[in-house]
């Protein structure tokens, strides 16, 4: 089977990636999710969260030794020294654990859902980048919503994340998640035609 045609997923905190790989799931459409695949090498007694907890200590801990998230994130959100050297530690693991899984895919396409797929250097082999959008009181508003966090902690993100303006720049097609859930799903079975179309071309193409 030939290597699939990878639609790479992006958006700010927030934004509604997982709602639209949600969507592209439900029907039918293979997605690989970077937070999913950081999420499975992080559990207890993994070598990734050993090395977490070396580094850190047991403060990034729960009392059951699983990882306690909102605490590394508030540590590397606060000391850009931590968050290099947590994502000099997962980003090659978790690279190569969807470069594995696209190997082995049969789909003829399948997404890429990642948050940091424009600021790194490591998923230039997407075919395509499709942006979720969605304006920044939105983003703040649905996160708050959704996690414990707070909004000092969400604004701090999305000033680590790239801008809205660049990751718009960079987009190949734009979901603008600015309504409701039926326009959000009508965008999606549009742009999922599409993509099946550009990977039947690229298929018969070679
Ligand atoms: P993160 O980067 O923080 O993981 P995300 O980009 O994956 O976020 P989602 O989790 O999909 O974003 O969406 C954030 C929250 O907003 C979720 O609770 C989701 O259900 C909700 N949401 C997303 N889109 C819409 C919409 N169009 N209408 C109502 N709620 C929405």
């Amino acid at each position: 089977m030939a290597q699939p045609y990878i639609v790479g997923l992006t958006g700010g905190i927030g934004s509604g990636k997982t709602t639209v790989s949600n969507m592209l799931r439900s029907q039918g459409v293979e997605v690989i999710d970077a937070d999913e695949i950081s999420r499975s090498l992080l559990t207890p007694g993994s070598f990734a969260l050993e090395e977490l907890t070396r580094h850190f200590g047991e403060q990034i801990l729960n009392a059951d030794n699983s990882l306690n998230r909102a605490a590394l994130r508030e540590l590397i959100f606060n000391d850009s020294a931590a968050r290099l050297w947590t994502d000099n530690l997962l980003h090659p693991l978790i690279r190569e654990a969807i470069l594995v899984l696209v190997r082995n895919s049969n789909s003829g396409w399948l997404v890429l859902s990642a948050p940091l797929l424009l600021e790194s250097a490591a998923y230039g082999f997407v075919d395509r980048v499709l942006v979720v959008d969605s304006p920044e009181q939105l983003q703040i508003e649905r996160s708050l919503q959704r996690d414990n966090a707070n909004v000092e902690q969400i604004e701090k993100i999305m000033v680590a994340q790239l801008s809205r303006k660049a990751r718009l720049a960079a987009a190949d097609d734009i979901i603008r998640n600015d309504g409701d859930i039926a326009h959000l799903q009508h965008q999606v079975a549009k742009l999922k035609l599409f993509y099946e179309e550009q990977a039947n071309v690229r298929h018969q193409t070679g």
